[in-house]
């Protein structure tokens, strides 16, 4: 057993079938999976499962376009836009998370309105359930969907967080950004970042991810969600954090499949050598989700904390909150708050990145606490 294996086994956490069936819900089996094509792995978020997955739908004509998520630049600032892919290069063009608030229904519903065939849509959790209500009163949109794939999903960031990240980076550069992604590469992967006169850099991702962990620009829409798996999609994807695979020279992306739909389009891809899969364990993704998954899943917590900062949450859920829980969730919204106001801003990036460090293991801390 190589040492990977053995922490994994060390840290393994017990879920009953009552825990799988709250945090992850409905759904049929789970798989160790990457794209069979190292080209699209490139790039990619995890494994590239989710291109692959498009791309032979498309190429098998199970649906005609992707909804897409590209990163833009408008004036020289990084956002997220949805478009429709209907070839393998305009999907591979879409690769990678963008970590950056979204307008999904605003963009996507009329995408899908003028489009005259069957698409996948991959989205966030939320917005594949927001998706699915309109498609239970609008049958225009119920025919054209023919797949949806949902990211596993921790919570989203404003745009505030990206623009104060991007600006530093640019700063130092001396020169303006023309292109960006938020993570390539192998494990915790690094930051991208093209210039204009056509250099590249890379930077550690925790320059975004440490500010996006503690809460800080945290979408307040997030707060009120406890859907970290995609509850609505026909398929759900994500990373796959388990030590045994952190040398392994191949990421992968974690699989749930829930429906029909969901099944066609990954055993045909699995068997027609789009992608590669195995099975898995469900409750082996849930391991390498073992801190953020039940903290997200605990709205009750924030419902409670949310009154004390005149925040009105809705628990939905009236999950038992323990001493940790409420902690964390207070440091969540804490800091949602302070990034909400000019003087918060500046004590966040007036912070050394060593106290702000710091900061986010104690609040790992809490979030491991069961
Ligand atoms: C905000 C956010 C939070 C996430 N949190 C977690 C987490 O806590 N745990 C975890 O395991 N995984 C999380 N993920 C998912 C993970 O980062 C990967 O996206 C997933 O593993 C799929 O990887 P892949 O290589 O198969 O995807 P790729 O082949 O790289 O394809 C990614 C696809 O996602 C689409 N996309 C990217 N960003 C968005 C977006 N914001 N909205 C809609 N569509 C988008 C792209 O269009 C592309 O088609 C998160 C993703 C996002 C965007
Ligand atoms: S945490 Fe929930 S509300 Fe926030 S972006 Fe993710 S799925 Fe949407």
């Amino acid at each position: 057993m190589n040492l990977g294996a053995l922490v994994d086994r060390l840290v393994k956490k017990r879920w009953s079938d009552a825990d799988v069936e709250k945090y992850v819900g409905r759904h049929r089996y789970a798989a160790l999976t990457h794209a069979a094509a190292a080209a699209t792995r490139e790039l990619a978020a995890s494994g590239g499962t989710t291109s692959a997955l498009l791309v032979h739908g498309l190429e098998t004509g199970m649906f005609d376009g992707a909804v897409v998520c590209k990163t833009v630049l408008e004036e020289g600032r990084v956002r997220a836009r949805f478009s429709i892919a209907t070839s393998a290069s305009e999907v591979l063009a879409a690769r990678g998370s963008k970590y950056v608030e979204v307008t999904f229904m605003r963009e996507v519903v009329p995408l899908i309105k003028a489009f005259s065939g069957r698409l996948a849509v991959v989205g966030l959790p939320c917005d594949i359930t927001s998706l699915k209500r309109r498609a239970e009163r609008d049958p225009d949109v119920a025919d054209k969907v023919a797949l949806t794939v949902a990211l596993v999903c921790g919570h989203n960031s404003r745009t505030g967080l990206i623009d104060n990240v991007t600006k530093r980076i640019e700063q130092r550069a001396g020169k303006a950004l023309s292109d960006y992604r938020f993570r390539i590469g192998h494990w915790r992967g690094q930051i991208e970042a093209t210039f204009s006169d056509g250099s590249v850099e890379r930077y550690p991702t925790r320059r975004f991810n440490d500010y996006q962990n503690l809460y800080f620009f945290c979408e307040r829409k997030c707060l009120a969600c406890h859907d970290h798996y995609g509850y609505d999609a026909d398929v759900s994807v994500g990373d796959v954090w388990l030590y045994r695979l952190k040398r392994d020279p191949i990421k992968h992306t974690g699989v749930i499949v829930r429906s029909e739909a969901g099944d066609r389009a990954v055993s045909a891809a699995r068997e027609q050598g789009a992608i590669e899969s195995q099975p898995l364990d469900v409750r082996d993704i849930m391991d390498g989700q073992s801190r953020i998954g039940p903290a997200h899943y605990n709205v009750s917590a924030r419902a409670r904390v949310g009154r004390r900062f005149g925040i009105p949450l809705k628990d939905t859920l009236h999950e038992p909150v323990r001493w940790f829980q409420y902690l964390n969730a207070w440091i969540s919204i804490a800091n949602m708050r302070l990034s909400e106001s000019e003087r918060g801003k500046r004590i966040i990036f007036r912070t050394p990145p060593r106290l702000i460090r710091a900061y986010l293991y104690v609040k790992k801390a809490l979030e491991t606490l069961r």
